[in-house]
């Protein structure tokens, strides 16, 4: 077994999380080595306009990697044995923001206190309440106004667009008719304006705003400018191109780690990228990990990579995996409060306009966030016993409905492939608009990540085994969310409307969140606010892992912004690498 010169800091994994921590530490003159099991694929070589191919990026998943490479199975009830399941998160350099579709939040400020926000609004019977049905509330050990310059940081530095809803108290400060009135203050705007509004756009803000709500185009982490980052990256703007979710993009217009930062990182020098690198082992020495133990997945090569400062760049699944498998529980705290969404479903068909839903990227959608968070928790007061829940939902309209990704949106009397399925999508592919119904899930005590039992990739690391069940906050917040999506439909003027308020747990969201949550208690939770493991000092939790509770919002933006927030507490040594307890 080769091993390596010794680092400063290794990162496992090269994804979202990897790539702010990997530019701002090389930046600052550690010696930082990046990890990462896929292969460097370009877009110059991998995703030229010549290869957009739905149906070899898409529909046969060309960037996941096998059941075999990383395996991952699921059940709904822990006395059940799990079933091998789908991971649908990209494994390759940059992760899966390279093909995510860029739509682009900072949370809410009481995302950051749910519990608290709880209590306060609704009062401890309601919490008791649900505390009974196994959830587990905490508050972030952040607040909104300690990370706000780490979030602007990810708009200016990645690269994300949009309206500014809220600058400093000043609510629609740019344009009254464009963004969010309920995000939470920024005290300074996007560096440049979101895609522009197509046909189902329009469509989706005209039945909002008959109903009086407040729809805005979402922001954005596609540049719509030729944009010159403060890093020295420059990207040209978006075409409107529409092989986007689910692709690497042609144009390097798509913010990513790929295309925003690791240009940034490997023009300091201090960065070295190993792709095609699999990291199997953390090696701990006491209260400290020494090294890792990874394999070259080309040669079948074992490597000793040793470093000061470790960080988990893997994604959820993956940093349980490996903390699970190199023996790292934090007394058992490892693995749970895991949360991923399950989603309601709205489909509505207009005959009387053609609205070309194909066109444009996915994330090219007006929303609106009046039933998210406890924007409206008055509405919620008012509910019967048996239909209140706490929490929301984002609503939006996404663009990007190409034939062979429609065939999860159809009425009950349409079959999913053959005659009857193409002559439904040759008469209404332009006339669809599928909404997306972002709920928020709860944490929960039977929500948990270990490793499986019956299942082992090929050098023998057992599969991470995903235990997620929805409940009744999340079972009545999908049928309100998908009643008023239905309402805002009909406001716009549809024939058609089809979908289901029901909910079915899933392995996976694209949004999986906790597993390693953090907290100001080391009894309590397995990182503290820097994401720095109570038990081990010298290693790092990135990505969604270390979320107490989720939002009714995409977590990139999120992601990165903790990033950001772990880069800039090394560097300035708000951390002791020897006491994880001494931080300010
Ligand atoms: C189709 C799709 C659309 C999405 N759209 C949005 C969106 O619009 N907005 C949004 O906010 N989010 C979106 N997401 C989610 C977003 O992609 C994730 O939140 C984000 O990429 C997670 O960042 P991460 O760094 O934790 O993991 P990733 O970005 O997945 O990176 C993890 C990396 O670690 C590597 N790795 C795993 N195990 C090992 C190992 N043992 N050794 C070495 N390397 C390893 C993987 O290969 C991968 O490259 C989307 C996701 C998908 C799949
Ligand atoms: S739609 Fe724009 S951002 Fe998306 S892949 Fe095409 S050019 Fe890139």
């Amino acid at each position: 077994m080769a091993v390596q010169p010794k680092k400063d800091v290794v990162i496992v994994g090269y994804g979202a999380a990897a790539g702010p921590i990997s530019t701002e530490l090389a930046l600052a003159g550690y010696s930082v080595v990046a990890l990462e099991r896929g292969p460097h694929m370009t877009t110059k070589r991998d995703f030229a306009q010549a290869q957009l191919d739905t149906l070899r990026w898409i529909t046969r998943g060309g960037l996941l990697p096998p059941f075999r490479d990383l395996p991952f199975t699921f059940r709904s009830d822990e006395n059940d044995t799990a079933r091998p399941a789908r991971y649908i998160m990209a494994s390759m350099v940059g992760g899966a923001s390279v093909h995510w579709s860029g739509q682009s939040w900072r949370f809410f400020e009481d995302d950051f206190r749910v519990r608290s926000t709880v209590l306060e609004l609704y009062g401890p019977e309601r919490l008791a309440h649900l505390e009974e049905d196994g959830a587990a509330l905490a508050d972030w050990p952040l607040t909104y106004e300690e990370v706000e310059p780490f979030y602007e940081k990810v708009e200016t530095h990645v690269g994300i667009g949009g309206w500014p809803g809220n600058i400093q108290g000043n609510l629609r400060p740019v344009d009254p008719n464009e963004g969010n009135p309920f995000e939470a203050p920024r005290q300074n705007d996007f560096p440049f304006r979101p895609l522009r509004d197509n046909a189902t756009d329009l469509v989706f803000r005209h039945g909002a705003l008959q109903l009086g709500l407040h729809p805005f185009h979402v922001p954005t982490g596609i540049t719509t400018v030729p944009y010159l980052s403060p890093y020295g990256v420059s990207r040209p703007p978006c075409t409107y191109c529409t092989f986007c979710t689910g692709h690497g993009c042609w144009n390097a217009s798509k913010s990513s780690s790929l295309v925003s930062l690791l240009p940034a990182a490997e023009a300091t020098g201090n960065f070295e990228l190993r792709s095609n690198s699999q990291v199997i082992r953390l090696n701990r020495e006491g209260d400290r990990i020494v090294s890792v133990t990874y394999v070259d997945t080309l040669t079948g090569e074992e490597h000793t990579q040793p470093g000061d400062i470790f960080y988990l760049g893997a994604y959820s699944f993956q940093n349980i995996r490996l903390l699970l498998h190199s023996g790292i529980t934090s007394n058992g705290l490892v693995g749970k409060y895991f949360m991923n969404r399950a989603m309601p479903s709205v489909n509505a068909i207009f005959n009387d306009r053609m609205i070309n839903g194909y066109n444009g990227p996915g994330v090219q959608r007006q929303g609106i966030d009046d039933f998210n968070g406890e924007v409206f928790f008055e509405k919620k007061e008012q509910l019967s016993d048996d239909d209140f829940f706490i929490r929301g939902a984002f609503i939006g309209s996404p663009s990007q409905r190409n034939p062979l990704q429609t065939y999860d949106m159809l009425p009950d009397d349409v079959p999913t492939w053959g005659s009857g399925f193409k002559q439904h999508t040759r008469e209404n592919i332009n006339r669809l608009v599928g909404l997306q119904l972002l709920c928020e899930p709860l944490p929960y005590e039977s929500s948990y990540l270990d490793l499986d039992p019956n299942y082992t990739d090929e050098w023998g690391m057992p599969a991470v085994r995903v235990t997620r069940q929805a409940k009744q906050n999340e079972r009545r917040m999908a049928r309100f969310i998908h009643d008023k999506g239905v309402e805002i439909m009909r406001a716009a003027g549809a024939s058609r409307i089809f979908g289901s308020p029901e909910i079915q747990p899933v392995a996976s969201s694209e949004h999986d969140t906790g597993g390693a949550r953090m907290g100001v208690d080391p009894t309590q939770s397995v990182t503290n606010r820097y994401g720095q493991m109570w038990e081990l000092p010298n290693l790092f939790v990135g990505g969604g892992a270390v979320f107490p509770s989720m939002a009714g919002k995409n977590p990139t933006q999120t992601i990165w912004m903790l990033s950001y927030l772990t880069a800039d507490a090394i560097e300035n040594q708000k951390v002791d690498l020897e006491d994880a307890e001494a931080y300010t």
